[in-house]
């Protein structure tokens, strides 16, 4: 195996367990190696970092699996996937939940999701892609799947020189599935949904609302496939309306509504947050919840105020819209926000906004998706529940 050295002392983030080497911590790299290999990484003075695969493409040149020598084969794959699987059963998860969530489980740039037995995969990076028929044969002889497919349309890989692509990884299978969450059924497409079909990482938060949405009048927006407007509906909400942009998400979520007998409750309808959120406040509509769950405003750190600019300016209308002593239900998923900033701009909102906010919870996101501590990365959705009053 080819041997890389780093070029100065080892960056403390190396040191303390981060996997990522980037090019310029490298010193200059054998020609012969073929991108996608594996490599063996050594500090400066020659001791044995860990093996990791090669991408002179990527700014993360190097993404370790290890720490050890050891093989890095077939089994070492099965190995990794199987006890990512058992750390979630110990958890309590059965029949859905993400398998496997990249560098958390060891497994840099692999992302795995399980919706009973069916498995949407995403490699996103050069190394991992190299790998899939050996994910594949894991998942085969672990869980003997209905169906694998691959969602990996996604932009992010063409920073590693990888094309965009989706298709089976398994025998063609109808791509519109059921899951079950909390004895509710959804219609989850996994060909052409959101990012891996469904949003896994809001299932402990979907629970949570439990309590405040009793008898409520909720508003949801960036409801996407109406996965916590349905739970809204079904813990005993009077009315519930949701909103999304997406067409395809909202005639899903009507679907959904209507598949738990939930459609007099709950209607969903094609709209842009920002207009009509804005609109309705003007209107002075009030609602007892206001449930909000918007995409990542940013990817890049260059575009991070413009991000929290689009929180605050969100969640001050949302605020507008509660009834006094209502609730309201906030989301951030961009990774590159802290859980500070955010809090810090829902503060401003509400400031702005006139209304003194009282925390009911503010968590994360579901433990199937691990947060190492040290890894940055990996903890990225903020979940927050205030009691909005009038100042
Ligand atoms: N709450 C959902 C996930 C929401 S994902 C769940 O738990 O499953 C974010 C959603 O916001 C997407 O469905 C996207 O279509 C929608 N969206 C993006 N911009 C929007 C806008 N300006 N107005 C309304 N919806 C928007």
């Amino acid at each position: 195996m080819t041997k890389v050295f780093l070029n100065k002392k080892m960056n403390p983030r190396i040191a303390g367990g981060h996997p990522w080497i980037f090019g310029n911590e490298l010193q200059p790299i054998p020609e012969n190696i073929t991108p996608g290999d594996l490599v063996e990484v050594y500090n400066n003075d020659k001791k044995l970092i860990g093996i990791g695969y090669y991408n002179p493409k990527s700014q993360i040149t190097v993404r370790l699996l290890t720490r050890k020598k050891e093989k890095i084969d077939e089994d070492f794959f099965y190995n990794r996937i199987m006890l990512a699987w058992q750390y979630r059963q110990k958890l309590g998860y059965r029949e859905n939940c993400r398998l496997v969530f990249g560098e958390a489980d060891g497994l840099p740039a692999l992302i795995i999701d399980k919706f009973n037995a069916y498995f949407v995969i995403q490699t996103l990076a050069l190394g991992i892609d190299r790998w899939k028929p050996a994910i594949i044969a894991a998942l085969e002889q672990i869980f003997h799947p209905k169906g694998i497919y691959e969602r990996n349309d996604v932009p992010v890989r063409e920073l590693e020189g990888l094309p965009q692509q989706k298709g089976f990884l398994s025998a063609a299978f109808p791509t519109n599935i059921l899951l079950n969450e909390n004895g509710l059924q959804f219609y989850v497409d996994i060909e052409n949904g959101q990012k891996t079909g469904y949003f896994l990482d809001q299932q402990h938060n979907r629970n949570a609302i439990e309590p405040i949405v009793k008898n409520a009048n909720v508003l949801g927006a960036f409801t996407y496939t109406g996965t916590f407007e349905i739970h809204a509906a079904h813990f005993g909400a009077q009315k519930v309306k949701g909103i999304d942009i997406s067409e395809q998400a909202v005639q899903q979520a009507n679907k959904n509504a209507a598949l738990n007998g939930l459609e007099n409750i709950c209607r969903f309808e094609v709209a842009n947050a920002f207009d009509v959120l804005k609109q309705w406040a003007k209107e002075e509509q009030k609602y007892d919840v206001v449930m909000l769950d918007p995409p990542a405003f940013t990817k890049s750190r260059s575009n991070i105020q413009n991000a929290l600019n689009g929180y605050k300016e969100i969640n001050l209308r949302g605020m507008k819209l509660v009834e006094n002593g209502g609730f309201l239900v906030t989301s951030s998923c961009s990774n590159l926000i802290t859980p500070q900033q955010f809090l810090t701009t829902i503060e401003m909102a509400a400031k702005d906004a006139r209304k003194r906010i009282r925390q009911v919870l503010f968590q994360t996101q579901s433990n199937d998706h691990p947060i190492i501590r040290g890894l940055d990365n990996t903890e990225y959705l903020k979940f927050l529940i205030v009691e909005v009053q009038d100042q």
